[in-house]
């Protein structure tokens, strides 16, 4: 049995499909027979394009225009005679091999346009090398293994998967997912649980104790994997597979209910998405409102940034799907874990302290004032609440509010924006100790907070929330955390502003009676949590909450309140 930590609901049984990122290197060599190599390099590139077909089809039929686009483009690339020509002649001119000739020639095209002043054919650059790497894969034999090429039922085991290597799956063929690395919060992990896939993160070394092709079974509730299950092993868990429908049935019933506490107190229950495509889920389960927004995910997956018109969509369509309920969409977090592959990034030590989020849109004004353009515009569609991530102090907000007015004034410079009324509510995520800290002056300058408890947790302990050697102190019922909300919360509520929770504590069961009791007003997660959430909202008094959250905030540890919580029945 492998362990890790179970990261996303639900249990699947089925075939492993390893997924591991290989090293390709072209050796160089001197040949004889230059006319042999000039036929291998001709053949991978034939076979190349044969595959970018298959995938562009696949792609149109089963995902969306848009990738399929960028596989177009790579086909084109590879059909481009100039490319192909140059490689043969280096082939013939240098008497060396196949492989090494596409190398040289890549590096070459490569260079020219990362040098280029024009951001588009900058980012050509990542395109040639994507294909370079399939042609060098071809012509050494390696089978090439892409996720979006995925189309069989399988549970995907990696060492790691970025969030827009999660961003390509399809959860129609992937059934569940394992990891070495990650803990609950990792993006991956919260991807997983927006999709509904089963998924086990941090196993540490579990990758290399599996076998591509082993019927396994994944418990994304206890973070376990059991490899070569028996016959009475299979039939509990098709049992419990059955339990878990038989729940869901039951849930539906609460799908057109209001929240509401055992006494009649109304919370706002809503969702967290990562694109407009997450819509669907959202209505079905009665989201009162889209509580988090991450638009990031709508700048991955992608060759280039998404255009002011290309995220006015995505923005309308989700502002307009909710109706008039309110949509918290929040600015470009990228940075820490989340990375755009056409966007070169300094490394930095330290990522998750270092230029991410507000700090990043504050250093490249040109992405924030499309988003916000796009955002601005969008606004006329729905009830659209703008939060920014990341916010550490004072300054930092005012300046982002500036660049809302800028965003303003240039739309409104043009005719079609002129009489334009954009209304939107301000926010900000509260996930850095400084600003819960400082909540008071902060609750003077927004319309309301939504605490990142994911952020807020590894930033209070010190504690990386990628890193599963210290996933230990990911303690959200460490009364330091409880006394951190309860400041933002009255903070907010004495300047009449409300308080939602977006962190993964907000889905977590057992958090619930203690955030009622701390007079949280909007908890926002994933989709699927939210019938749940709501059932047991209901067997929830909010006076008898407020009494144990406040004994909970005299104890000392996060053991001490899960035995308070553990030994209340409601
Ligand atoms: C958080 O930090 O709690 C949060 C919701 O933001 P993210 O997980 O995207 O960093
Ligand atoms: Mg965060």
């Amino acid at each position: 049995m492998i362990r890790g930590i179970g990261a996303s609901e639900g249990i699947s049984i089925g075939k492993v499909f390893k997924y591991d990122h290989i090293e390709v290197i072209a050796e160089k060599n001197e040949v004889e027979d230059t006319a042999l190599e000039i036929e291998r390099f001709q053949k991978g590139l034939t076979e190349s394009i044969v595959d970018l077909t298959g995938i562009k089809d696949y792609a149109e039929e089963n995902i969306n225009a848009e990738t399929a686009a960028i596989f177009e483009a790579h086909i084109e690339i590879l059909k481009d005679p100039e490319f192909a020509n140059q490689v043969k002649e280096v082939i013939l001119s240098e008497g060396i091999n196949g492989e090494y000739g596409l190398e040289k020639v890549t590096h070459q095209f490569v260079s020219m346009f990362e040098n280029m002043d024009n951001e588009y054919f900058r980012e050509r650059a990542a395109d040639i090398k994507d294909v370079s790497r399939r042609v060098l894969m071809h012509m050494k034999g390696i089978k090439s293994h892409d996720l979006s090429e995925i189309n069989s039922e399988v549970i995907l085991a990696a060492r790691d998967l970025t969030p827009s290597d999660t961003a390509q799956l399809n959860r129609k063929w992937v059934k569940g997912f394992i990891t070495d690395i990650g803990g609950r919060t990792s993006h991956s992990a919260i991807m997983a649980r927006t999709l509904e896939i089963p998924a086990v993160v941090g196993t540490m070394t579990g990758f290399d104790s599996l076998e591509d092709g082993e019927i396994v079974i994944l418990d994304g509730m206890q973070g376990i994997i059991i490899q070569n299950p028996d016959e009475s092993v299979l039939a509990d868990y098709q049992e419990k597979i059955k339990e878990l429908e038989a729940l869901k049935t039951i849930r539906a019933a609460y799908i057109d209910k209001p929240s509401v506490t055992a006494d009649g107190l109304h919370i706002e229950i809503g969702a967290n998405i990562g694109s407009p495509e997450d819509l669907d889920g959202v209505l079905s389960y009665g989201a009162e409102c889209i509580g988090l927004y991450r638009t990031e995910f709508l700048y991955m997956g992608k060759k280039t940034f998404p255009t002011e018109d290309e995220q006015f969509e995505a923005y309308k369509k989700v502002l307009e799907g909710m109706k008039d309920k309110p949509v918290v969409v929040r600015t470009l977090d990228i940075g820490g874990d989340k990375e755009l592959d056409y966007m070169t990034m300094e490394k930095e030590l330290n990522p998750f302290l270092g230029n991410r989020a507000i700090r990043l849109c504050l250093s490249r004004k040109d992405l924030f004032l499309t988003q916000l353009k796009a955002l601005l515009r969008a606004s006329v569609y729905g009830n659209l609440h703008i939060m920014f991530p990341m916010i550490a102090t004072l300054d930092e907000l005012r300046e982002a509010k500036q660049m809302i007015q800028v965003a303003k004034e240039e739309l409104q410079k043009k005719a079609t924006y002129e009489e334009f009324e954009f209304s939107y509510k301000i926010g900000i995520m509260v996930e850095i100790p400084s600003t819960a800290i400082m909540a008071s002056a902060f609750a003077k300058e927004v319309d309301f907070f939504s605490i990142g408890t994911n952020d807020l947790i590894q930033y209070t302990f010190a504690a990386d929330r990628m890193n599963e050697n210290v996933s230990y102190l990911y303690q959200p019922f460490n009364p330091a955390i409880l006394k951190l909300v309860k400041m933002v919360i009255e903070a907010a509520h004495a300047e009449g502003k409300w308080v939602g929770m977006c962190g993964e504590m907000a889905g977590e069961p057992l958090a619930l009676p203690l955030l009622i009791g701390l007079g949280l007003d909007e908890y926002s997660m994933s989709a699927p949590g939210i019938l749940r959430a709501r059932q047991q909202a209901e067997t929830i008094d909010s006076n008898k909450a407020r009494d144990i959250a406040q004994q909970a905030l005299e104890l000392t540890s996060q053991e001490d309140v899960l035995a308070l919580i553990g030994g209340i029945t409601w």
